[in-house]
């Protein structure tokens, strides 16, 4: 049984010494507890923040302890009543081969609805974090204005197609032209622009946004998140859900300070941690659900081959390396 532990907190960007493989021995379920085989785990840019040992809101990973995070398998072993061997299961035990995990904690999947990897995707945390920002939040209309950083990852292009389907005007921003073609060929963002071209951010914003922003669902914060807000419209929402550009620094960055423009404009920030909407996850699953049926969501996962590639699919995230939701696939069904 493989398992990943942080070997040591990273500074700076990480890299694969932070991690460690260990062969541990086949854990043995205890009662109430099933023995699954991991099939696919997902590693995400939330989990750079809780390889710190800072306060935030979930706790720091420990040290030598295996990485927790998303992660679908395969019940092998069962004596509980509600969960047979062979079924299929999503829960958060994370990079490691195989777990003893608690019934409570982990969900069936239902493969009829969409194959199992969705469900670390699509209709999973990141499709939920993508409803959940823009319909509570966000609050496009018809012939707004949104624009959305980080468009062609696991979270912003849905964000950026949930605008679509109420008729908002979408933007698009991304790191390479081949993601910036998919979002505006095959996704029908109305405009893209790849941050990494751009001489400056801010004319390219005002270009593409002659009417201004009345939404920006901000994914990665920074210089990106600087231009597009000096072009925000009176009464514009900001649904703050990520600042992937800042988790690698050792320093803060400080950039332009937003307030005047918030409060001149009357806009409103707000972050907001997708945990918090637990309670709802059932209808907001239904709903990228349905979406995904009508062809109004279609999405891109990039399936990284084999256990051992997992730390290098999870640096994959702060170069950009990915196209929709990034996945680690360790075992078949
Ligand atoms: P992504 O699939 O978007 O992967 C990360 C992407 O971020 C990379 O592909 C890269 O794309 C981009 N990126 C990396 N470094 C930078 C940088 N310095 N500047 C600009 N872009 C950068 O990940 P997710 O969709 O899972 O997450 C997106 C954001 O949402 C993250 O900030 C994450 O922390 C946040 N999040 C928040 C949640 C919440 O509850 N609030 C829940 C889930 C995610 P590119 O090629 O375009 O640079």
């Amino acid at each position: 049984n493989k398992q990943i532990v942080l070997a040591s907190r990273p500074e700076g960007a990480p890299s694969r010494e932070d991690f460690k493989f260990i062969d541990a021995p086949l854990p043995e379920p205890d009662a109430g507890q099933v023995l699954v085989r991991t099939l696919y785990l997902s590693v995400d840019p939330y989990m750079r923040g809780r390889m710190k040992d800072t306060k935030s809101y979930a706790p720091p990973y420990a040290l030598n302890e295996v990485i927790k995070g998303g992660t679908i398998g395969q019940v092998v072993e069962s004596s509980e009543p509600n969960l047979r061997k062979g079924d299929l299961v999503s829960g958060m035990w994370g990079w490691q081969q195989y777990a003893a995990v608690n019934t409570g904690d982990i969900s069936l999947i239902d493969t009829e609805e969409a194959p199992i990897t969705a469900y670390l995707g699509a209709l999973g945390m990141t499709g939920l974090t993508a409803y959940f920002g823009m319909e509570d939040i966000g609050k496009p209309k018809d012939g707004e204005t949104v624009v959305v950083s980080g468009a062609a990852g696991a979270v912003g292009m849905i964000a950026g197609q949930i605008a679509k389907i109420v008729g908002a005007r979408v933007i698009g921003i991304a790191g390479s032209d081949e993601k910036c073609a998919y979002l505006k060929e095959k996704l029908g963002f109305d405009v893209v622009l790849n941050y990494k071209h751009e001489e400056d951010m801010s004319a390219a914003i005002e270009r593409a946004c002659p009417a201004g922003v009345d939404v920006y669902f901000d994914n990665v914060g920074g210089e990106i998140s600087d231009a597009v807000l000096r072009h925000i419209n009176r009464n514009a929402r900001i649904p703050l859900c990520g600042q992937i550009s800042s988790y690698n620094l050792e320093k803060p960055d400080i950039g332009m300070r937003p307030q005047t423009l918030l409060l001149t404009n009357t806009a409103l920030m707000k972050g907001f941690l997708v945990g918090d909407y637990a309670k709802s996850f059932k209808e907001g699953r239904a709903k990228l659900a349905k979406w995904i049926k009508e062809g109004h969501i279609q999405f891109e996962e990039n399936i990284v081959e084999g256990f051992d590639q997992t730390p290098e699919a999870f640096m994959g995230l702060f170069s950009g390396d990915n196209l929709g939701k990034q996945l680690v696939k360790v075992a078949d069904p």
